[in-house]
């Protein structure tokens, strides 16, 4: 059953989500966290992305991608005149695994509810994965982002693009055809492509109904 909030309802909702993930004791990941990393952005944005975990840049400040992957993927947003704020930006997990290892089947499954809360409310019509792990997650597969990168996926009424993570993109400096930062740089113009395509439609469905 589809349950429709109001615009107050959700802010109402956002903020107690939000609260929840701050002092949120789930899993064994709240012990070693300075800060669980609830996502940053705009409530109306048309673009999610999602990564894996926090580092130690984010548990340390509370924010996503604020390290120097965070810095790459501002970057890479900024190519084709996407702004950060503009989107939203979360992880699969709030907190910080600690030395940065990836986090493991169990806590995933302790804090996916708050990435389908996250993603219910704001109901974005695009989704971006970044890297293997939300990649697998959300898609629930076991193939590998060098397969699935670049190719759009129907995830629950909403495009899911899958693309390399931004630290991958920091050990892998070629920006030779084929090489990770080439491939990315296809995939983030294929994401500008897709907003600029799907906000064509709402202005011709605005100008016809
Ligand atoms: S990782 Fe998620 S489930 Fe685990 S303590 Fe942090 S917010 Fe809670």
């Amino acid at each position: 059953m589809t349950v429709f909030l109001s615009g107050v309802q959700k802010d109402l909702a956002w903020s107690e989500l939000e609260e929840r993930v701050k002092k949120c004791t789930r899993c064994a990941l709240s012990s070693s966290r300075r800060n669980a990393v609830f996502g940053e952005g705009s409530r109306t944005a048309r673009v999610i992305f999602v990564g894996e975990a926090p580092g130690a840049d984010e548990d340390a400040r509370g924010l996503p991608f604020v390290g120097k992957a965070g810095h790459l993927l501002t970057q890479i947003l900024s190519s084709v005149g996407i702004d950060r704020k503009d989107v939203f930006i979360t992880n699969i997990v709030k907190c910080r695994p600690p030395e940065n290892r990836a986090p493991v089947p169990d806590e995933m499954m302790d804090c996916a509810p708050y990435l389908e809360a996250q993603l219910a409310l704001l109901s974005p019509p695009l989704i971006v994965c970044l890297g293997n792990t939300p990649t697998k997650w959300l898609l629930k597969t076991t193939e590998g982002i060098t397969a699935l990168r670049g190719r759009w996926f129907q995830w629950r009424g909403s495009f899911l693009l899958p693309m390399f993570h931004p630290s991958y993109l920091l050990r892998n400096e070629s920006k030779k055809k084929g090489s990770p930062k080439e491939l990315t740089w296809r995939d983030i113009n294929a994401l500008r492509e897709k907003m600029d395509a799907l906000a064509g439609e709402n202005i011709k469905g605005g100008r016809s109904s």
